[in-house]
């Protein structure tokens, strides 16, 4: 008998039907921020009427391989194909610095955002401190999923097409609600953040370089009343139903410095004033987490929301590490999109020690579709890595550990046979290859708790807030 037979039989797209597939880390926020104006013009499919067929044609610009927000690879029907039933959607807003970089000035921005289509993004987001614009971005996503639900119910009415409804979830105990239901659930939406820098407003003010410096030997001006800022602003996000926040994000904020954050060739793609060596210098390994910073990790675990250490410097990783080894926390240390430092040696990745101390503390590795950080950088780029990725934190840290961030819409750039959400199921089968090659070394339940076992147990037990004491 062929020896594939077994495998080719499995009816792998069913598997991953049943499977309640959480992501740990996308965007949904980020087209549904920026695009509505965008949504209006012809040839860009409406972000909540996409399916597949339109994503393949959506045009690049320059023929970009794929790293475009122009793709809305988490369009609500392609969540739906994609089997997806909980999605943590980060807001994020982009730093001011890395505005400057590729448009040189604020006067510049000032100038671009009389463009018709900036005009928008500037006014809601650009022209407001952080923290306000972050709490526009849950606005816009609460907005167009009141749009999409009332399109879905008039389609599921009227024609043949099912649509699932979308619902942002603001508490673990409606989550639970969610997944008791058999049948018709809805897609579950919950919030998180992406960059501490979320947290500042007026008095914290978008003084990068104020930070960088911050984060070595200089003195914050007017401490005590930024920090009763941030502090201020982390509990309104935690009452808004924030979920996760990732400390870091591009560039050193009041919490947190990270790694240099995107590819080579996406910033030679982006930099159109030749200012990415002088990008490349403002990101510094040596430097952590500040002083505020590690009263903030505090508060974000005594709050029970979940903390997140992608894009942090190793440095500020292994901080976060001590504060909750101290403070004895489970489930709510988590890495959720990066890849495994022993594949591709990237500061970006967690080391092997890392992922055990995850383990340990009942957290989830949450392994990003972006074979620019699975992979070593001279490799054709492909799911190959994915799954090697996958693997190697298995071994290192147990089968309760794996969990996926897919970061789709985050301007990333996915393996080509994962582009969107609807393509999802091709990582199940994936899976199940893996469970064929290793003679089901990949169990049933291995590939369950890979898809979304794992990151429920962090759900449960990690968000806390709302819970009671
Ligand atoms: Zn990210």
């Amino acid at each position: 008998m062929n020896p594939n037979f077994e495998f080719e039989h499995r009816d792998w797209e069913a598997f991953h039907q049943k499977a309640f597939f959480i992501d740990m880390h996308a965007h949904p926020t980020f087209p549904a921020s920026f695009f509505p104006p965008i949504r209006l013009l012809p040839f860009f499919p409406s972000y909540r009427h996409a399916n597949q067929c339109d994503l393949d044609n959506l045009p690049s610009p320059r023929g970009y391989r794929g790293s475009t927000i122009f793709k809305f690879r988490t369009a609500f029907p392609l969540l739906q194909a994609g089997g997806a039933d909980v999605v943590l959607t980060n807001a994020v807003v982009p730093e001011d610095d890395f505005l400057g970089a590729f448009l040189g000035s604020r006067g510049n921005l000032r100038r671009v955002a009389r463009l018709p289509l900036l005009a928008y993004v500037y006014k809601q987001y650009l022209s407001h401190s952080y923290f306000q614009a972050t709490l526009n971005m849950l606005e816009a996503i609460a907005t167009e999923v009141d749009e999409f639900n009332r399109f879905a119910d008039e389609m599921n009415r009227t024609t043949a097409t099912k649509r699932r409804l979308v619902e942002i979830v603001h508490s673990v105990k409606r989550l639970k609600e969610i997944k008791a239901l058999n049948g018709e659930r809805p897609i579950a939406l919950v919030h998180a953040v992406e960059g501490a820098h979320s947290l500042q407003g007026h008095k914290a003010g978008k003084g990068i370089r104020k930070y960088q410096n911050y984060h070595g030997t200089g003195q914050l001006e007017k401490e005590d009343e930024v920090r009763q800022e941030i502090l201020d602003n982390l509990h309104t996000l935690c009452e808004r139903g924030v979920a996760c926040i990732t400390v870091a994000h591009f560039y050193p904020n009041v919490v947190a410095a990270p790694c240099f954050p995107y590819p080579d060739y996406a910033l030679g793609e982006l930099d159109f004033l030749g200012n990415s060596e002088k990008e490349q210098i403002h990101h510094n390994l040596a430097l952590g987490l500040t002083s505020i910073g590690r009263e903030i990790i505090k508060e974000i675990l005594r709050l029970g929301m979940l903390v997140d250490v992608s894009h942090c410097t190793p440095r500020a990783r292994a901080s976060i590490y001590e504060i909750a080894d101290e403070i004895d926390v489970e489930y709510q240390v988590v890495a959720t999109h990066v890849g495994a430092y022993a594949v591709n040696p990237s500061p970006y990745n967690l080391e092997d020690w890392e992922i055990e101390w995850i383990a340990r503390k009942k957290g989830i590795v949450g392994v990003i579709l972006m074979p620019f950080w699975t992979q070593p950088h001279n490799r054709v780029m492909g799911v190959d890595f994915l799954s090697r990725t996958i693997e190697h934190i298995r071994q290192v840290g147990g089968d309760n550990v794996i969990a996926i961030g897919t970061d789709f819409d985050g301007a990333t750039d996915p393996p080509d046979e994962l582009a969107h959400y609807g393509q999802i199921p091709r990582l199940t089968e994936r899976l199940m290859a893996e469970q064929f090659r290793k003679q089901n070394k990949y169990s049933d339940e291995l590939i369950m708790k890979i898809l979304g076992g794992n990151a429920w147990s962090v759900l449960e037990n990690g968000w806390r807030y709302g819970c009671g004491p």
